[in-house]
């Protein structure tokens, strides 16, 4: 195994490891690690370059460091990215070597899932390293995405009483983007409150399965951002609220659990102009990487993760409360209220 750590401004350490044997590819990035060690999942892509999958690295661990600060655990921000195609190259062998690429950093970097990670993958990654989580066992922790869809219902009640006075989703109508593992639970969920459901996805099966099971109304992916709703919760990809699709936006509150909803920072300040009660992504999808962290310290229960999860909705009356003292959007306030919990961090240590 070969490993490289590359100079980057603003990050704690960033590494390239390379191993012939099995063909791994990674980098592996701690952005911020004042609060603790950096901690946030592995993604697997077959990514055009080896820029493209830095640039992706950077920003998804230093997103990680904003969501663990929010999130009130004990870490800081990380990232990993695997340059291969989960569908053709995943190995044992890769896993494994990432597995040791994780070890070689000593806990300064705790992995889990992400997009084309499994919880099995994590099994073999874990059987290496023991600086990785997101694995069931004896009832604890295991796959994020349950907890992701709890915490993002959560949320969405959050912003529907901020917004609309509602003292739950009943009657209200949810639009999803993306009816995946987080979106398809979250579409259970609000059903079962008594919402109202639209949505899209372009896997037809999701959509047909959302449909029979809870009554929803399928749209295109296109018209979900349109749908007379008044909710908008983007499950699928991030970026969804952008300079050409915002103007079509028809609900009031944004609430879902893709990461980088925003796909441009200025999207953020253009929310608030137009009266939409934005819940800041990594606030509300955040309680996956709190199991993950609660696993890691050995403090996870049933009982404390539903505490974790109720409490997600009461951050976000927090910020939605300040951002309306300062007449600030919501997206900048938690991002204050983050680099504060840092640097109340650092003046600790
Ligand atoms: P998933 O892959 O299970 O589901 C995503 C769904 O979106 C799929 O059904 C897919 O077909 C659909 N989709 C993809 N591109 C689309 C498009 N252009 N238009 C419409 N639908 C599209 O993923 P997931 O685990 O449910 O995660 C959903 C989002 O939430 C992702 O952005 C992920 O990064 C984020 N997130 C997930 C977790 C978690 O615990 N799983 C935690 C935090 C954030």
């Amino acid at each position: 195994m070969k490993s490289v750590e590359l100079l980057v401004e603003g990050w704690r350490k960033v590494v390239h490891f390379t191993d012939d044997a099995s063909g791994l590819n990674a980098l592996i990035a701690v952005h911020d690690a004042t609060l603790g060690p950096g901690c946030g999942g592995c993604r697997i892509f077959p990514y055009a370059s080896f820029e493209a999958g830095l640039e992706d690295v950077k920003n998804l661990s230093r997103g990680m460091t904003y969501k663990n600060a929010m999130g009130a655990i004990p870490f800081g921000g990380g990232k990993a990215v695997i340059f291969a195609d989960p569908k053709k190259d995943k190995t044992p062998d890769l896993l494994k070597a990432f597995g040791r690429a994780v070890d070689s950093l000593d806990g300064l970097y705790y992995t889990a899932e992400d997009s084309g990670v499994t919880e099995a993958d994590m099994a073999v990654i874990r059987s290496v390293t023991k600086f990785a989580a997101g694995m069931e066992s004896k009832g604890i922790g295991g796959n994020p995405s349950p907890f992701t869809a709890r915490g993002v219902w959560r949320g969405m009640q959050a912003a529907a009483r901020k917004k609309f006075g509602a003292e739950s989703l009943e009657g209200l109508t949810v639009s999803i983007l993306g009816v995946g593992a987080v979106g398809m639970d979250l579409a259970r969920l609000v059903h079962e409150e008594g919402g109202k459901l639209v949505v899209a996805d372009v896997n037809p099966a999701a959509v047909d399965e959302a449909v029979s099971r809870f009554g929803a109304i399928a749209v295109s992916p296109d018209d979900a951002i349109a749908a007379k709703a008044d909710i908008f919760a983007p499950c699928a990809l991030g970026g969804s609220i952008n300079a050409g699709s915002i103007g079509r936006l028809k609900a009031k509150v944004v609430a879902g659990a893709a990461n980088n909803q925003l796909k441009t920072p200025d999207m953020d300040q253009a929310l608030h102009d137009r009266g939409v009660l934005y819940c800041p992504d990594y606030v509300i999808n955040g309680a996956g990487v709190i199991s993950v962290g609660l696993e890691i310290l050995g403090t996870w229960s049933a009982l404390e993760m539903n505490r974790r999860i109720d409490n997600i909705g009461v951050t976000l009356a927090g910020i939605f409360n300040r951002a309306e003292a300062e007449n600030a959007p919501t997206g900048k306030v938690a991002d204050s209220m983050a680099l504060e919990l840092i640097a109340k961090g650092k003046k600790a240590a």
